[in-house]
């Protein structure tokens, strides 16, 4: 009997993942042609001399908890090992099925029921596979037809890379939220306007392609998937160019990971000035949309390629006080205004579990000094200004000179730049 499914193993006395999910292989196997104790093989894709496991005394503990999805953890006592184990349920179902009788008949000394199951699950004492048997495991799918779409029997558990491309779907498919395995999800091409929240919970996102969708049509929050723990450190690829988007999210500040975001062919008339905050952000795609300016805050980027091609970059230079048109004088802070700054300043931590959510969005507004980088909400002063973006590869339309929206906290820190 062999069983196949992704193995990922946590050594529990490094508290640490020590071999990342992979494909394996698990089967039983006897000790040697004359014992007939039964031992849990594991063979991985990389890992060519397999490991035995001891299942008598040693598989301490089975946790079943998401069998129905296709998940359980086996908990042994030598090594100190939990083996996370995903296939399948029916397969998974059958597999512990099989272990849990092992279990109990060798703990009982019950010795032909062991001889029973030795036999009928013809057991050897070697076993090997070869590398070509992994391919067994299903970890990429492509539907580009819709007759090909597998509405009743749903993905392989295993499925790592999803790919379901021009198939005019209207909604978002929730049976994918049930692949925890995903790294790779592309749904271009169909007519999605909104994504649940719970595309943010998947726990190894990496990349997300959503081009040539309607995301820009739907109204209300649509970007609460962006909000959720697990996606804030996974996620390294987005596109969202050619959805009608009119402008981007706030939320996409969270994306700690983001490496490349691709957000061309839209109808964004500005850019979030928090985007600054995306500090892994190497490759910004933002051709082809209405942008008369960047926000400075762009600047505080390591970015190494930039393409603003087909925008209608403005001439514009004037500069506003807190949205009036005095250069001679700042208004004083409010309270809130004051308390929020310094919530900022001393790195506290918040979210929506501890204040109010009108706080989380007040606080995520913020803009930042270009200077001396305090926080400024209701005052400020903002200028269009001109800055050189070193170290990047720009792609830009022929004779259009880049203009960035920067903020200043007060009088002294906006003269200093000039128009
Ligand atoms: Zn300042």
């Amino acid at each position: 009997m062999k069983f196949h499914c992704t193995v990922e193993i946590h050594d529990r006395t490094l508290s640490v993942c020590s071999q990342r999910r992979s494909q394996s292989i698990l089967a039983f196997t006897k000790k040697s042609d004359r014992n007939n104790e039964v031992y849990l093989y594991l063979q991985t894709r990389q890992k060519k001399q397999g490991t035995r496991y001891q299942i008598v005394n040693n598989v301490e503990q089975v946790f079943t908890k998401f069998i129905a999805d296709g998940k359980v953890t086996i908990r042994l006592t030598r090594p100190c090992h939990d083996l996370i184990i995903q296939s399948t349920s029916i397969h998974v179902k059958s597999f512990i099925h099989v272990l849990n009788l092992i279990r109990n008949a060798q703990f009982q000394h019950h010795d032909m029921v062991v001889k029973d199951i030795v036999k009928s699950v013809t057991l050897t004492p070697n076993v090997f596979f070869n590398s070509s048997e992994f391919c067994l495991v299903k970890t990429k799918v492509v539907v580009n037809k819709k007759s090909e779409y597998p509405t009743l029997q749903g993905f392989p558990r295993t499925t790592e890379q999803l790919i379901l491309r021009g198939l005019d779907r209207k909604s978002f498919d929730r049976q994918i939220l049930r692949l925890q395995s995903l790294n790779v999800l592309d749904l271009s091409d169909n007519k999605i306007s909104y994504l649940p929240r719970e595309v943010g919970t998947l726990p190894h996102l990496q990349q997300l392609v959503l081009s040539r969708n309607t995301l820009g049509k739907s109204p209300g929050s649509k970007w609460a998937w962006l909000e959720q723990t697990a996606i804030k450190h996974t996620l390294q690829f987005l596109d969202i160019s050619d959805n009608s988007l009119t402008e981007l999210p706030i939320q996409i500040r969270n994306l700690n990971a983001l490496a490349h975001l691709k957000v061309s062919q839209n109808e964004l008339a500005y850019l979030p000035h928090n985007i600054g905050a995306l500090r892994n952000l190497k490759v910004l795609d933002v051709a082809r949309n209405r942008l008369s300016y960047l926000p400075a805050t762009i600047t505080h980027l390591r970015l190494q390629f930039l393409d603003v091609t087909e925008n209608p970059f403005t001439h514009d230079t004037k500069t506003y006080v807190h949205g009036t048109e005095s250069t001679t004088s700042i208004r004083m802070p409010s309270l809130v205004d004051v308390s929020a700054k310094s919530i900022l300043k001393s790195r506290i931590t918040y979210d929506a579990s501890t204040i109010p959510y009108t706080l989380v969005e007040y606080l995520d507004e913020a803009k930042c000094c270009y200077l001396c980088r305090t926080a400024c909400f209701a005052c400020y002063i903002r200028k269009l200004i001109r800055l050189p973006l070193l170290l990047v590869e720009i792609k830009t339309s022929v004779g259009t000179a880049l203009k960035f929206e920067s903020y200043f906290c007060s009088l002294p820190c906006a003269s200093t730049y000039p128009v």
